[in-house]
C-alpha cells in the first residue's frame, strides 16, 4: 500500500496581522508551529507537504454568509465605521476592527476551501489548516474572534458532492456556529465535545441541542466540568465518537482542533494536555477516513505550537522525537515537545467532573433514544 499523503495549509501571509496588541488569539502562534515543523523537519515533498492558502471566493463565501454581511467585513476592513460595525458585532473587545481583516479573514477561509478541493482531488488523504477552525462565526455577524466561518465553506464543498459528514468539534468553546449551520439536516453529524457553557462563552452547546426536523438527532453536544483531565476526556471521546461513527458511516471526517482545552490556557478552565491531545488525534487517525483537520482556539502559544505540531506528526505519520529542536528551544524557552508536569487535581475535583459527564451521557442518550438507537456503554 502507498504512504498516505498529508498536506499541511500555510504561509506566513496569515500570521503577519495584530488583531490588536491585547487580543488573546495571536496570528503568531501559526509562525511558531510552523517554525517548530520546520525544524523538526517534519516537511518534505512527498507525503508531507506545505501549501499555500489562497483566498476565499464570493461563490464560496455565499454557500454561507450573507452578500449584506460580507460587504459589511470589506467596507468595515478599508474605512472602519464603528455605527455600520456593531450592526455585525465587529469593533468590540473580542471582534475588533483591523488592518487587512477582510485579507486575513479571506486567507484563513480560503485555506480550509483549498483544503477540501485537495481532498475533493484525492491528491492528499489527510489536510491541516491551521488558521482556520473559526466556528463561532454566525451567517450575518462575527462571534468569538471568528469573521468567516470556514468550517462551514469546507463542509459545503463536500455536500456538494453529495458527501455524509461528520464534524468533530474538541475546541473548548462549543462549536455553535457551525451547529447552527447544519442544525436542520441529516446528511452532517455534528459533535462538540467543550466546557459547559454554565462556565464559558458562548453559553450554548447543552445535550438538548439535537437538532430539529430532518436533523434530529444529528447534533451531538456533551459539555464537561472545569477542570476535566485527559483521562476522563479519552474516557468520554471512546463513549461517544465511535458508535456515532459506527452509526452514520460518514464519507468523511471534519475536525476542529482548538487546543484552548490546554491546562495552561489563559482563558478557558479544562486541563488536558500536549499527550492527551495527541491521544484523541490518533483516534481520529484510526477512522481511516479522508480527513481535514482545522485549527481553531488556543491563547498560550507556547502549548498551541506544541500541540498543533504534535498533530501534524499523527495525520502525516511521522514522529517527532520528545525534545524540542535546539534552535526553537533556545528562542521559545521551551523544552518538550509534551507536557512535563500536568496539573494536579483532586480526587473531589475529578469525582464531580465525572459524576458531571456521565449525567450528561444519559440525558443524551435519552434524547436520541426516540429518534435512533444507540449506546455510549
Ligand atoms: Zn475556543
Amino acid at each position: 500500500m502507498l504512504p498516505k499523503k498529508a498536506a499541511f495549509i500555510y504561509s506566513d501571509k496569515l500570521s503577519q496581522h495584530i488583531i490588536s496588541p491585547s487580543h488573546p488569539m495571536q496570528p503568531k502562534r501559526l509562525a511558531m508551529t510552523y517554525d517548530l515543523l520546520k525544524q523538526y523537519n517534519a516537511f518534505n515533498q512527498n507525503h508531507a507537504k506545505v501549501i499555500s492558502p489562497r483566498k476565499a471566493t464570493r461563490k464560496e463565501l455565499i454557500k454561507f454568509h450573507t452578500e449584506d454581511y460580507i460587504d459589511a467585513v470589506e467596507n468595515i476592513s478599508s474605512s472602519p465605521n464603528t455605527i455600520s460595525a456593531a450592526l455585525y458585532n465587529l469593533g468590540t473587545s473580542d471582534n475588533p476592527i483591523y488592518t487587512q481583516m477582510y485579507e486575513a479573514a479571506l486567507l484563513s477561509t480560503g485555506g480550509s476551501a483549498l483544503a477540501a478541493d485537495l481532498l475533493l482531488s484525492s491528491k492528499f488523504d489527510s489536510v491541516f489548516n491551521i488558521s482556520g477552525g473559526l466556528h463561532h462565526a454566525m451567517r450575518s455577524n462575527a462571534s468569538g474572534f471568528c469573521v468567516f466561518n470556514d468550517p462551514v465553506i469546507a463542509i459545503e464543498k463536500f455536500l456538494e458532492q453529495k458527501m455524509k459528514i461528520i464534524y468533530i468539534d474538541i475546541d473548548c468553546h462549543h462549536g455553535d456556529g457551525v451547529q447552527e449551520a447544519f442544525y436542520n439536516r441529516e446528511d452532517v453529524l455534528t459533535i462538540s465535545i467543550h466546557e459547559s457553557g454554565e462556565f464559558l462563552f458562548p453559553g450554548t452547546g447543552k445535550t438538548n441541542e439535537i437538532g430539529t426536523g430532518k436533523g434530529r438527532g444529528y447534533s451531538i453536544n456533551v459539555p464537561l466540568y472545569p477542570y476535566t483531565n485527559d483521562e476522563l476526556y479519552e474516557s468520554t471521546f471512546k463513549k461517544i465518537v465511535p458508535p456515532l461513527i459506527e452509526f452514520f458511516k460518514p464519507d468523511i471526517l471534519v475536525t476542529q482542533m482548538g487546543i484552548d482545552s490546554h491546562f495552561q490556557d489563559p482563558i478557558t478552565h479544562l486541563s488536558l494536555t500536549v499527550q492527551g491531545f495527541t491521544e484523541i488525534l490518533k483516534i481520529f487517525k484510526s477512522f481511516n477516513l479522508k480527513w481535514l483537520s482545522l485549527g481553531g482556539g488556543g491563547y498560550n502559544l507556547d502549548a498551541v505550537a506544541r500541540a498543533w505540531a504534535s498533530g501534524w506528526g499523527v495525520i502525516s505519520t511521522q514522529t517527532l522525537q520528545n525534545d524540542i529542536p535546539m534552535n526553537y528551544a533556545k528562542a521559545y524557552n521551551t523544552s518538550s515537545l509534551f507536557d512535563l508536569s500536568p496539573p494536579e487535581i483532586s480526587n473531589d475535583i475529578k469525582n464531580i467532573c465525572k459524576k458531571f459527564v456521565e449525567k450528561n451521557i444519559l440525558a443524551l442518550e435519552k434524547d436520541l433514544k426516540s429518534i435512533y438507537s444507540i449506546n455510549f456503554d
